[in-house]
């Protein structure tokens, strides 16, 4: 049952109304037995059939059109004009009505169309529903049945039109008589067109893995749950359950991309190894399987990540030349606009014997982040190495929801006499990006880290890492990566040093702007002009644990009792959080609201070590026209309607001037 008023709805009683004057027309023909009359309506095609054939259940008749009888008012027409060949297409219904054959003469009625295909000398006819056969011959031969076309020869030879002799495929790809498959193949379109069983492809194909990434696992993903299932009698702890799914792209000898999506992956940080063992060769795609054919309009980030790989490294080879020679003067054209996305297994991802770095692998370009924020292209993918000097994170749970980083890297923080640029730069890692082990424990540290960012995304000048960027931690241990997996898991190995020493510190912010974006960081100069009384707290906290899990003990009234790590406390620290509005000489008419820090709030206060009773009693005029800063910020909000807005953080950001 169709929706009411919907697309599908309207087209079936468009095609109700179509058949049921078809019906009409074809009674109305069969009771009108004078051929003659009909013959001089303006619009009748008079076709001779002069051969036939069947394709994709259509009939396909070569004819040879006849004009009719000429009448007084028409005018002379030579003799060679009168013999021109078209192609005539009829659907099922009305061959099945027809049933034309070789010399029968077939009168077409309007409304047909007529094509014409450039580079093909006749025209075809379609729609040819009102059509009426008028003379038989009485040949018995029913329609020669061909073959589909290969899709493959269609994709590439369109602009040919068939002029041009399709090659009969890569020798070795041949259908056998029997069915049987000859087992190998270079082109994925091929393999593809000929299916197996449920989908399957049958051959081995030979491809260049451009890339190796992992994607998340969807927790409700049919493959997850079997894995559970499997295993619950030896059930891994949670964070060891695959959560990941590795996956390549790979690119065959004739340009056509596509996606693999292999096993999950028991720990996200094997994705190295897979990176090392196949990215750039060629390998042996076998046992895939075809989910989706994916177009660019849906799926534009991945395409961004085709763009970046073409034009190809090397000439093509093309579906149209039959010796299959890359043609050297031939241009690659514009970038795909499709891609299949495949599955398969472990083994279905097999290095060639021998395979050194294939000429068509395209390795990501390293760029500096000037170079990046400051090109013209809208939409991109980019590849850098950059310091972590910031994190920001959506959950308190790093690998829950979104993560915003803020980096930096020596071409920002370098002197810049032309073209200033921003010191810093905010990067959004959406949860479509897999964050492996060792890149979670460095986010998870307060140390500053330098990590290579591979395959992000520029997006409106926004940075982005997700589904097929890679983020991994820089480590001056990059070269002992290939030791065996077992030493790596070990809880005590601790994290490689961080190699920071390329970046003098102490780092430069932007000072606070017009122009500052949210999730930056800058820093901040200005007078305090009010405090919002809502968010003046403080409190007392265990100066062991940190908990403001206390209790009053009973036998004094000074001594508190921590109740998450069991000690007496004399003295507990006293933590203060105060959130003020703040005026800046450099930004008029702006309204800056900042969350500040301990130590900030108590210098205001001028109380080098405060007591938690001492606070309560503070003077809100005492800090009014104080002034504050330099000190680091991140900007949590702008809103620039009705007035500029700026909602601001103080963070403690070492090395930051
Ligand atoms: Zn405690």
């Amino acid at each position: 049952k169709f929706k009411s008023g919907g697309l599908a709805e309207r087209l079936s009683r468009l095609q109700c109304r179509q058949r049921s004057a078809i019906s009409f027309w074809r009674h109305k023909s069969i009771s009108d037995t004078s051929t003659t009359t009909t013959v001089d309506r303006p619009g009748v095609l008079v076709l001779e059939v002069l051969r036939i054939h069947e394709e994709c259940s259509m009939q396909l008749a070569l004819c040879e059109q006849l004009h009719p009888p000429r009448d007084d008012h028409q005018s002379q027409k030579s003799v060679s004009e009168e013999k021109t060949h078209t192609l005539v297409l009829f659907n099922r219904e009305t061959a099945a009505q027809l049933s034309p054959a070789p010399r029968d003469i077939i009168h077409i009625h309007p409304p047909w169309q007529s094509l014409s295909i450039e580079g093909f000398s006749c025209s075809v006819i379609l729609n040819t529903h009102f059509s009426q056969k008028v003379f038989s011959s009485r040949n018995g031969l029913s329609a020669e049945r061909r073959m589909p076309y290969h899709l493959g020869q269609m994709f590439r030879l369109l602009d040919a039109c068939g002029t041009k002799q399709v090659a009969a495929s890569e020798a070795s790809c041949v259908v056998g008589g029997s069915g049987a498959l000859a087992r190998h193949c270079v082109s994925l379109l091929e393999a593809i067109e000929g299916l197996g069983q449920a989908g399957s492809v049958d051959q081995d194909v030979d491809v260049v893995v451009q890339r190796v990434y992992s994607v998340p696992l969807a927790d409700s993903s049919p493959v997850s749950i079997l894995k559970h299932r499997t295993r619950s009698s030896t059930a891994p702890p949670p964070e060891e359950r695959s959560t990941t799914r590795l996956c390549v792209l790979v690119q065959d000898d004739y340009g056509t991309f596509s996606v693999v999506q292999l096993q999950p992956l028991p720990r996200s940080n094997e994705l190295h190894r897979f990176c090392q063992m196949w990215q750039g060769r060629t390998c042996v795609l076998r046992g895939i399987k075809v989910v989706q054919r994916v177009t660019r309009e849906r799926h534009s980030r991945l395409f961004s990540l085709l763009d970046s790989l073409w034009p190809p490294a090397m000439p093509l080879k093309d579906h149209g030349n039959s010796l299959s020679i890359p043609d050297e003067s031939r241009s690659p054209g514009p970038a795909p606009s499709f891609c299949y996305l495949l599955s398969g297994q472990q083994s279905s991802v097999e290095p060639t014997e021998g395979s050194t770095r294939s000429p068509l692998y395209l390795p990501p370009i390293k760029q500096t982040l000037r170079d990046i924020l400051q090109s013209e292209t809208k939409t991109c993918r980019c590849s850098f190495v950059a310091t972590v000097l910031y994190k920001r994170m959506q959950s308190a749970d790093v690998g829950q929801g979104e993560v915003w980083l803020v980096l930096t890297d020596p071409s920002l923080q370098e002197e810049q006499l032309e073209r200033p640029c921003r010191r810093t730069v905010a990067l959004c890692v959406n949860t479509s990006c897999v964050l492996i082990s060792s890149v979670l424990e460095a986010l998870n540290s307060p140390a500053v880290y330098q990590m290579s960012f591979r395959d992000a995304i520029r997006e409106n000048g926004v940075l982005l890492c997700g589904k097929q960027s890679v983020i991994e931690v820089c480590s001056v241990e990059r070269g002992t990566e290939t030791e065996s997996t077992t030493g790596r898991d070990s809880p005590c190995r601790s994290l490689p040093e961080p190699r920071v020493k390329t970046l003098l510190q102490p780092y430069r912010l932007d000072s606070l702007g017009l122009e500052t974006t949210p999730n930056s960081l800058c820093t901040l100069t200005g007078v305090v002009v009010g405090v919002d009384e809502n968010t003046a707290y403080s409190w007392p906290v265990c100066n062991c644990c940190g908990s403001d899990n206390l209790k009053l003990s009973s036998e004094s009234s000074q001594t508190f009792h921590c109740m998450s790590c069991k000690s007496a406390l004399d003295k507990p620290d006293t933590k203060v959080q105060l959130e003020v509005f703040l005026t800046s000489s450099s930004l008029n008419d702006c309204t800056m609201k900042v969350k500040l820090q301990q130590m900030t709030i108590l210098s205001l206060l001028n109380a080098g070590a405060v007591e938690g009773s001492e606070l309560h009693g503070y003077d809100v005029e005492s800090i009014l026209g104080k002034e504050v800063g330099p000190i680091p910020v991140y900007v949590r909000v702008v809103t620039r309607k009705p007035a500029l807005w700026i909602g601001l953080e103080e963070i403690s950001l070492r090395g930051c001037r």
